[in-house]
């Protein structure tokens, strides 16, 4: 049955005359992939955009509409798209043959790189992914504090591997989600954000080998972290004999040079990375405390007498990746990439909610550094954008959206020229000028008013 909020749509009517090149990859893609899609956060109703290219903090369509792009290579892309810098590197090291079947000198120079920078990292082993750099992280847990269980907290997500699926969108009762085993599930047990009790109580059990959190809360910073949360993580771990683990994925590299962990002054056992750490390419990665990586260690394990845990994977510290990962992480560190991007967060959040209040809107704008959510208020709260405390929610509120808010939004933005992403909000590059924040905020005015022509708010 069409859906009748998406037919009798004049957003929806814009948006397809908009993207006729769209909306046809979109019906062959149907032929070929679930959904049509290959990365579950593209879903979009009537259909996603489809790029063509992209550069700075722009990317254009297949049918040349320019967007201001806030998706940033879903974190990836602090530097924006195509940094020169990146870019030749990149070029330098596909011209010498992008796999060796070998170690090589690159992946050492981005280790050193790596650890120069984050606190945690004595040692790193490189994946292809934050999904696998997760799975390592709690494999290494595990198997170092021979302890069975991880505690986790409910809406964080690390990926998709099948101990961080269970309460992340759903089953937040901890029971298995579709094609995850019972006993993977029930070796999680999930907490509430922020929740202190539910952590001791948990770690009391004496069963927890490590406690995994987005440091800057779910969703980078949709449900925060209260302020004193890690350094009570930190001290609740270390009394409990567990391990702390820092998901870094989305904040390393970002929030500053050295990561959520540089930025709050907490430092955990292990750290997860990918997207930045790789500078735009596939590519992640577990650092942290060299007792920990003894147990990737042959000769450590040979010597120790205990057993190694096992690691492979085709594209580990791929040369290419390792080119655009080092490349990047040097032009951050040399200073100036993360304090831009925040600052154009803080200028744009202000910006947002400007138009918040003029439009007379009980939402909100917030975030921290170069983050920024929507909060579009599903619940009719009296809040305004002038003293709107996330804290103070049910943080599942947090994650919810008025209806049909996000996806008109979303719609609404890129009929203007920007493409926020579904929370609804965005992440922020150094490549973002003054220039994109006055067009952002223009467009976020007119996209409010087609949402307010439409009857979604
Ligand atoms: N952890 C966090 C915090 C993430 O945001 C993501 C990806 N969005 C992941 C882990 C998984 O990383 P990947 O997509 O590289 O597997």
């Amino acid at each position: 049955m069409p859906d009748t909020a998406l037919t009798n749509s004049p957003i929806v009517a814009a948006y397809r005359q908009k993207t006729p090149g769209s909306e046809a990859l979109s019906r062959r893609a149907q032929a070929s992939f679930p959904s049509g899609i290959t990365h579950d956060s593209r879903h979009l109703e009537p259909y996603g955009v489809y790029i063509d290219r992209a550069e700075g903090a722009l990317k254009w369509d297949v049918d040349d509409n320019r967007y201001i792009d806030y998706f940033g290579g879903h974190g990836a892309l602090i530097l924006g798209h195509n940094h020169p810098v990146v870019a030749e590197a990149v070029q330098a090291a596909y011209a010498k043959g992008t796999h060796f079947g070998a170690s090589h000198a690159l992946e050492v120079e981005w280790a050193e790189q790596v650890r120069k920078m984050a606190p945690c990292a004595e040692k790193v082993r490189f994946t292809s992914s934050g999904t696998e750099a997760t799975l390592m992280a709690v494999r290494l847990a595990r198997a170092y504090t021979k302890r069975p269980k991880i505690i986790r907290f409910r809406t964080h997500f690390h990926g998709w591997n099948d101990h961080m699926a269970p309460g992340q969108a759903n089953h937040y009762d901890g029971t298995a989600t579709a094609g995850v085993l019972d006993g993977v599930a029930a070796g999680v047990t999930l907490v509430d954000p922020n929740d202190r009790e539910g952590v001791e109580a948990a770690l009391a059990t004496g069963e927890i080998a490590g406690v995994i959190l987005e440091p800057t809360g779910s969703s980078t910073g949709m449900i925060p972290s209260a302020p004193g949360f890690l350094e009570f993580l930190r001290e609740a771990t270390q009394a409990a004999g567990a391990l702390l683990i820092f998901d870094e994925v989305v904040t390393g590299f970002r929030v500053a040079p050295g990561g959520a962990q540089e930025d709050s002054g907490v430092t955990p056992d292990l750290a997860t990375y990918a997207k930045i750490i790789a500078g735009g390419l596939p590519g992640g990665a577990v650092a942290g405390k060299a007792e920990i990586f003894d147990l990737l260690d042959f000769e450590k394990a040979r010597a120790g007498g205990f057993e190694k845990i096992g690691h492979q994977g085709t594209y580990n510290a791929n040369p290419v990746a390792a080119a655009a990962g080092l490349a990047a992480l040097r032009l951050i560190a040399a200073g100036g990439v993360c304090d831009k991007a925040n600052a154009y967060g803080d200028s744009l959040r202000a910006g947002l909610n400007d138009a918040l209040r003029d439009a007379g809107l009980k939402w909100a704008a917030y975030g921290e550094h170069s983050a920024v959510h929507i909060f579009t208020n599903p619940e009719g709260r009296d809040i305004g954008p002038d003293d709107f405390d996330p804290l103070a929610l049910p943080f599942m509120e947090l994650k919810n959206n008025a209806p049909g808010a996000a996806q008109k939004l979303r719609l609404a933005m890129l009929l203007n020229g920007v493409d926020f992403n579904g929370w609804p909000g965005g992440t922020i590059s150094a490549a973002h000028e003054d220039e994109h924040l006055a067009e952002t905020l223009t467009a976020f005015r007119s996209a409010l008013d087609l949402l307010r022509s439409e009857g979604v708010i």
